[in-house]
């Protein structure tokens, strides 16, 4: 139970009863369900093409892919820079899917907000005040991923952040946080998805890719989350996954990803056709 002054706060569906649709491309954010799909890194124009043609023709509303890397190693691969955002960019707009990439810099955000369509502050930043303050300045969305050691409070404060620099266009995503398990990368807090949407209007995504770190695991989770209330999902695509510079193991093959998204679709239609969603689970 949040304290009640949280009530006041831009996030909380008490000051908004109304929920926050957010118009990237063709798609609304939190009005129609969201997918976001790419590879962890851009690392060549082939990679990149092939991996947005697959994509969009699964039907990805977005295409992501990352530039500045933050790598736990400062010897791994650090991401292509400038150059890695025009690749992606390019790639966007050769499939007509607008995209997506992580900022970890303040100072780049007015630049990259000028190729990108939304801007991403990922889990190791969450709380990097500066970046959340200049993302608010920005006209661009802000996708927001959960620090992997954060509370519910925590982040939706981080949000606030964002919101009170005056940009109302905020993407909660939800990756995991770390708890003593170590068969998967992190655990996925599927609870974190109604209990989030219960509390903000903002619209709420998840990345099963970071949650486990396991191609295996991305198809139950992510129709888990959709089932859960999620307003989207942030997938890892790779064209040719053994040979990605970063994440391979969590990246899905574009085969796989055409066979999760025909699924995704079927139940999304599923829980939206309420009557007969409400009819046959009635029946258990
Ligand atoms: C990413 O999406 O590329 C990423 C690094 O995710 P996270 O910040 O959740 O680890
Ligand atoms: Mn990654």
């Amino acid at each position: 139970m949040m304290n009640p002054i949280e009530n006041h706060k831009l996030y909380s569906l008490a000051n908004q009863e109304t929920p926050t649709w957010i118009t990237v491309g063709k798609t609304r954010i939190g009005a129609d369900f969201t997918v976001i799909a790419g590879p962890c890194s851009v690392e060549n124009w082939n990679q990149m093409l092939e991996t947005a043609i697959a994509v969009k023709e699964a039907g990805a509303n977005l295409l992501r892919g990352g530039v500045f890397k933050p790598r736990t190693s400062p010897y791994d691969f650090q991401g292509l820079g400038m150059e890695g955002l025009r690749l992606l960019r390019k790639a966007g707009d050769d499939v007509q899917l607008p995209i997506v990439t992580e900022v970890i810099d303040p100072r780049d955000i007015p630049w990259v907000a000028e190729f990108a369509d939304v801007l991403q502050i990922g889990t190791r930043n969450m709380q990097n005040f500066s970046l959340l303050k200049e993302a608010g300045k920005s006209y661009r969305p802000v996708l927001l991923k959960r620090g992997m050691h954060s509370t519910i409070s925590e982040w939706l404060n981080c949000a606030e952040y964002i919101l009170a620099e005056g940009n109302p266009n905020v993407i909660l995503c939800e990756r995991g946080i770390r708890t003593f398990e170590t068969s998967t990368r992190n655990t996925l807090d599927l609870s974190a998805i109604p209990n989030v949407r219960s509390l903000t209007h903002l619209p709420v995504i998840v990345d099963p890719s970071h949650a486990t770190g396991r191609r295996d695991l991305i198809e139950p989770m992510s129709l888990a989350a959709l089932a859960a209330g999620a307003n989207g999902l942030e997938i890892e695509v790779h064209a040719h996954p053994e040979d990605a510079l970063c994440d391979g193991a969590q990246s899905l093959t574009p085969e796989m990803f055409q066979k999760l998204m025909k699924k995704i679709r079927k139940l999304e239609t599923w829980l939206t056709t309420s009557e007969s969603c409400e009819e046959e689970l009635a029946v258990y």
